[in-house]
């Protein structure tokens, strides 16, 4: 059979993509073939933009008591249809079952929270700043906003936004990773039945042609981006240069530190769901740990043990606690850091290249690695590898542990196991990392908090969720109003 291809969804319409060009969508899990995503060209980004802009006049005019009923049905159709999305994600990423239900879960608290908007967003006033005259804030909507997003969580990343954006008077295209685009436009076939006026919500299908389409698109006023660094800092500066407001979420190389006071086999079980879970494809994935004093040998025993007793297999079975990683090049570049790590000097403690599930013999596979002895000079120790690989390295003090964290390019995420109160404050305190996890393995934002992001991991002000959301996706206007009742008295 041959296998479907995707079409874009623009100005309430399922439409072809006006290209001939396009990528064949595999189960990574598999190889087979399950879809082909067209690789959209700057006209199908134009016609996208145009009819955004048109509903924008109509959308902003929506009050936000009425936009947010949208969201409330929204949410009701996530729900109902929340065990197919998910095993969508599997399908087309390769995680488990159960990863993909923790990401749709996320992606509904993202919807949550953006009803709040009535709220959320009020201005301030203060009456009588002079004798009769009063000052306020309204916040407005700014019009076309574009969001682009990762493979490596299909369903929940758009979600960190495009509630917001909507709730908050703007209307959207999204352009999804061209590796796993599938989910996307499933929940697009599934957001039809909102009825959102046509334009509203826009979905191209596409790569870098698409991106800096939408970057140099003057109808497109904000753009909101998560994916590898080199890509958000282009993001950022291409953008900002096209007078777009941008925030910009990039890659990550996490660490977490082990204290010799951690309860240890409760550490080992979330640290080891922190680095193998999704496969090791999460950008709050911790790839490194530092152990703190004579900790060490113990740790790297039980790692290996856990590591060692994952099942790997087709995230479908609900047996399979790791799936595979999402293509063959993907788990070439992983194998190829593998070995660059040992060339550098690291010891193999744990080797998973080289994997075969049976049943699955075409499948991306690789199990848990573990490296131990990474060295803090070479290469491997600052590359993300986004793949189920844990470097471990020892010393002798905390202050060391966040020194070295602190000289690393990415801020993403930072980790600290202990039962001192004191090595946790002082982490908490010093330690340069946007998202901060104590005696917690994936240190992620609920909805209503910021997703932060410090140093080459965030090019931007203003992060994904929660109000900083709500402030992304607005412009203030100050009015200052005066009302007298007579004019020529006061004059
Ligand atoms: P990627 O940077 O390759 O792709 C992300 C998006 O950018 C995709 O939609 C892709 O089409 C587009 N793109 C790719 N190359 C481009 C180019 N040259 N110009 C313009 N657009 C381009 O990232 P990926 O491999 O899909 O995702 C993995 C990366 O995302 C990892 O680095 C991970 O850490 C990061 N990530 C970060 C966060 C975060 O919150 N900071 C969350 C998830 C993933």
């Amino acid at each position: 059979m041959t296998p479907e291809r995707l079409k874009n969804y623009v100005n309430g319409a399922w439409v072809e993509a006006k290209t001939s060009h396009e990528l064949v969508l595999d189960n990574p899990a598999s190889a087979e073939i399950i879809g082909k995503v067209p690789i959209s060209q700057p006209e199908d980004v134009e016609e996208a933009a145009r009819a955004a802009q048109a509903a924008f006049e109509v959308w902003r005019n929506t009050p936000p008591t009425e936009r947010i009923q949208y969201l409330f049905k929204l949410k009701d159709l996530l729900e109902r249809h929340f065990e197919d999305i998910s095993r969508q994600v599997t399908i087309e990423h390769g995680k488990t079952l159960n990863e993909a239900r923790g990401e749709v879960r996320r992606a509904i608290e993202n919807v949550e929270v953006a009803t709040g908007i009535p709220s959320l967003m009020q201005g301030g006033i203060l009456e009588d700043i002079a004798r009769g005259i009063d000052e306020y804030v309204l916040r407005q909507p700014l019009g076309v906003c574009a969001i682009i997003s990762p493979f490596n969580f299909p369903c929940m990343i758009p979600f960190w936004f495009m509630p917001y954006a909507l709730a908050t008077g703007n209307t959207v295209i999204v352009k999804p990773s061209e590796k796993t685009p599938i989910t996307m436009g499933y929940i697009f076939s599934l957001m039809e039945a909102l009825d959102l006026p046509p334009g509203v919500i826009n979905l191209v299908h596409g790569d870098a042609t698409c991106v800096k389409a939408l970057l140099e698109h003057p109808l497109v006023k904000a753009i909101s981006f998560v994916g590898s660094t080199p890509v958000a800092r282009f993001i950022y500066s291409h953008g900002c240069a096209h007078g777009k407001r941008v925030q910009a979420q990039g890659g990550a190389k996490n660490v977490t530190v082990v204290m010799p006071d951690a309860d240890l086999e409760n550490s080992i079980r979330i640290i080891a769901d922190s680095a193998f879970g999704n496969s090791g494809q999460r950008c709050l994935a911790t790839s490194l740990v530092i152990t703190i004093g004579e900790v060490h040998e113990r740790f790297c025993e039980k790692m290996a043990e856990t590591a060692r007793a994952y099942v790997v297999g087709d995230g479908l079975d609900e047996k399979t606690t790791m799936g595979p990683v999402i293509s063959l090049e993907s788990k070439r570049r992983i194998e190829g850091l593998i070995q660059k790590g040992i060339n550098e000097g690291a010891e193999l403690v744990v080797d998973g290249r080289n994997t075969v599930v049976p049943g699955y013999e075409r499948g991306y596979f690789i199990r848990p690695t573990i490296l131990d002895g990474v060295p803090w000079n070479g290469e491997i120790a600052h590359t993300e590898i986004f793949g189920p690989v844990l470097g471990l390295s020892n010393v002798n003090t905390l202050d060391e542990a966040i020194a070295r964290i602190n000289s690393m390019h990415y801020g993403n995420m930072a980790c600290i196991f202990t039962s001192s109160g004191a090595a946790a404050r002082q982490f908490r305190h010093e330690v340069q990392a946007g998202n901060v996890g104590i005696n917690i393995g994936v240190a992620a934002p609920m909805a209503f908090f910021p997703f932060s992001g410090w140093k080459e991991s965030f090019f931007g002000t203003l992060h994904g969720q929660s109000m900083h959301a709500v402030e992304f996706f607005t412009q203030t206007k100050v009015v200052v109003e005066r009302w007298l009742k007579d004019w020529t008295r006061r004059f």
